[in-house]
Order: C-alpha cells, then sequence, then structure tokens
C-alpha cells in the first residue's frame, strides 16, 4: 500500500500542483476541495490516468463537521494518512484594517488558522507513535505575507499566516519525538487564482517589482518544495519556514 496523503485545496493552484508532484513520487494522493468538485476530479482521474492513485473529497475546512467527515472517509476506504498539506486558504478584497468588518475576520480566520489547526489535529491522531500511528510529515501553507504583514491589502490575511508559522513551530516542537516533522512553505507572489478571488487578477504583474528575481512563481515551483518537505529526503527537517519568494 503506497503512503497517503491529504492535500486540502488539491483541485486547483498550489494545492493541485503538489497532489500531482507527490503522486509521480508515490503517494496516493486524496484531492480536498470545498466547492469546485470538478477541478478536484479532474485532478483525481489526471492521476489516475498516470497509473497513480487519487480520490477527491470534499470538506469545507471551515466547517468542523465536514473535516472529521472527510478523514473518516480517507481511513475507511484507505487507512489513515501518514503526510498532510494543509494547503487550502483563502484571502479577501484589499482594504485597510480600519474599513474590515467582523464577518471578514471571522472567515479568514476560520479557513485558514481553525482549518488548519482541525487538519493537523486529526493528522496527530493518527500518525502519531503516542496513538499507535507510525509516524508521518506535515506541510502547511504560510505565506511571505506572514512577515510582510501585507498593509493595506489584507493584515488579516498575513495575521493568519503568521499563527501558521506559530502553529508551525509549535506542533514541531510538539510531536518531533513521535515521528512526525511539520514544516511550513511561505510562497510569494505565485501566478494562480487566488489573486482573481482577491479581486486582483492583475496582483502579481503590479507587485513584480518588489521581487528580486522580477517574475511571479508558478504553482509547480511552490509544490516542489512542498513535496520534498513531505518526503523522506527531509528526513532531518522540521520546524523549517521555507521562503519561496525569488527573493522577496
Ligand atoms: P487558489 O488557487 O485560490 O486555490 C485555493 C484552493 O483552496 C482551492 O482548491 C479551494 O477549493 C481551496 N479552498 C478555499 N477555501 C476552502 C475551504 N473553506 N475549505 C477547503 N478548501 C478551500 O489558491 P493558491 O494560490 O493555490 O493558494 C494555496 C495556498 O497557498 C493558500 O493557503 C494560500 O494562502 C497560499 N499562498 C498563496 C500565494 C499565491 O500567491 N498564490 C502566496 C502565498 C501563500 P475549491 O477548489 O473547492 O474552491
Amino acid at each position: 500500500m503506497k503512503k497517503i496523503l491529504l492535500v486540502t485545496g488539491g483541485g486547483r493552484g498550489i494545492g493541485a500542483a503538489t497532489a500531482v508532484l507527490a503522486a509521480e513520487q508515490g503517494w496516493a494522493v486524496a484531492v480536498g476541495y470545498s466547492r469546485d468538485e470538478a477541478s478536484a476530479q479532474a485532478v483525481a482521474n489526471r492521476i489516475v490516468d498516470h497509473g497513480g492513485q487519487a480520490m477527491a473529497v470534499q470538506a469545507d475546512v471551515g466547517q468542523p463537521e465536514q473535516v472529521l467527515r472527510m478523514f473518516e472517509h480517507i481511513d475507511q476506504h484507505w487507512g489513515p494518512v501518514s503526510g498532510l498539506v494543509n494547503n487550502a486558504g483563502v484571502v479577501d478584497v484589499a482594504a485597510r484594517l480600519d474599513e474590515m468588518d467582523w464577518a471578514r475576520w471571522r472567515r479568514m480566520f476560520d479557513i485558514n488558522v481553525l482549518g488548519s489547526f482541525l487538519c493537523a489535529r486529526e493528522a496527530v491522531r493518527r500518525m502519531s507513535t503516542r496513538h499507535g500511528g507510525s509516524g508521518g510529515s506535515i506541510v502547511n501553507l504560510s505565506s511571505a505575507a506572514a512577515r510582510l504583514g501585507s498593509p493595506g491589502q489584507y493584515v488579516d490575511y498575513a495575521a493568519a499566516k503568521a499563527a501558521i508559522d506559530a502553529l508551525t513551530v509549535g506542533l514541531a516542537k510538539e510531536v518531533g519525538a513521535e515521528g512526525i516533522r511539520v514544516n511550513a512553505v511561505r510562497p510569494g507572489l505565485i501566478e494562480t487564482e487566488i489573486h482573481a478571488s482577491g479581486g486582483q487578477p492583475d496582483r502579481v504583474r503590479q507587485l513584480v517589482h518588489q521581487v528580486p528575481m522580477q517574475r511571479g512563481g508558478q504553482a509547480q515551483e511552490v509544490a516542489q518544495a512542498v513535496v520534498w518537505l513531505l518526503s523522506d529526503a527531509a528526513s532531518y527537517t522540521t520546524m523549517a519556514l521555507l521562503d519561496v519568494t525569488g527573493g522577496r
């Protein structure tokens, strides 16, 4: 049996690139999605067509009962996960903090922070030698925003990603002796649909002057870092916050 990996938000963008690359490296991949079933199913089909093992699994990570159901579904079909990529994430429209409202912050933190916390908890319960598991690897998608702060755009998103950095550091220390490595990748400006979802389809081009390498990144370039951190090739790497930003 292949090692089992869950990639939340695996149907599009960085998550899709990660799912495909991880499958090429031998993982059976559960491709998580919230609403876009067609994209997640297309990623799973692509993996299966290339001889890999994959299935699409639905859960809005901001809805705890859906997350628990997703993990149980994977348990029943394949068995316990030994890899988790906490990739599902959202931005919102550009705004100053004094223009934001409570509902926006709830969504931002429910999905980006609590969703990752809950998935991490469920993964640790399955992976940890303390719970009878045989170890595993967790990679969290943070963002360069965690250290840049995203003023005038989304300070709330930046703060949520800073929470992901702290989760990575704390959890890595907590479960380091239980066979689990926990790392984060902090992408910079990556060409995906996330910018359009925040009303700024042209965001990468507008900010590219801030990037020492003078270009946006591709989802595949982030996926390479994520899949390396997941793999045994990174066997002595835990608690890393790996910037994939072209130097930004
Ligand atoms: P994307 O293209 O917008 O894709 C987002 C993915 O997350 C989709 O598959 C979506 O599922 C899923 N998702 C959104 N809300 C969800 C929810 N409530 N529950 C479950 N899944 C949900 O985003 P991306 O650019 O690939 O970003 C992936 C991760 O990298 C995010 O955590 C993001 O914050 C981080 N990141 C991205 C950049 C960048 O420049 N692109 C930079 C730094 C960090 P559906 O397909 O079902 O909608």
